[in-house]
């Protein structure tokens, strides 16, 4: 009898870091958030946005009232060749915003094709990309032939992800 109560007793303490665990995997990026809030460290982008076009995104995002916005983007490819080899950097400037329109909450697919990217806005302040926004990304770069998304989370505040590479980085404003 006591063996078994051994046995009970090494499964709830397995049970129990295992929970333990999970929760921590689950919360963690919760507790950053809370904690760290705007001041999570991005990457540069290579993407840059006029900075009128920054400005008049500012003022949608201010007088949303909660709602969020989205449109679409017209983004300008700059390709530079540099060095013997003829290396190519791409480089992409945001030169307008168009169809700009406020939704009701976690409304992020913008329908028809735009000048290369979308944006819409995270009113809460979250600045990572949702699973719906990847998914309607991916079916944007199907359709539409995206090269960017980019989702606005703060005055200034600017996010966006790239065909090539998926990895959340801060936009900059030129
Ligand atoms: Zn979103």
């Amino acid at each position: 009898m006591k063996k078994r109560t051994d046995y009970l007793g090494v499964l709830l303490i397995l049970l129990s870091i295992f929970f333990i665990f999970v929760l921590y995997s689950v919360y963690a990026k919760a507790i950053v958030l809370y904690w760290y809030g705007f001041n999570e460290e991005f990457k540069e982008s290579d993407i840059s946005a006029e900075k009128k076009v920054a400005e008049e995104l500012n003022q949608y995002f201010l007088n949303s009232e909660g709602k969020e916005y989205a449109g679409c983007l017209s983004v300008k490819r700059v390709t530079t060749f540099y060095n013997r080899e003829n290396n190519i950097n791409d480089t992409f400037i945001v030169e307008a915003a168009t169809g700009i329109e406020y939704y009701g909450y976690d409304y992020s697919k913008i329908g028809g094709t735009c000048g290369g990217g979308s944006i819409h806005s995270h009113p809460k302040g979250t600045c990572g990309f949702s699973r719906g926004d990847i998914v309607s990304f991916k079916e944007r770069i199907r359709d539409h032939g995206d090269i960017v998304m980019v989702i606005q989370c703060g005055e200034d505040k600017f996010i966006s992800i790239d065909r090539n590479d998926f990895e959340a980085k801060l936009m900059r404003i030129a």
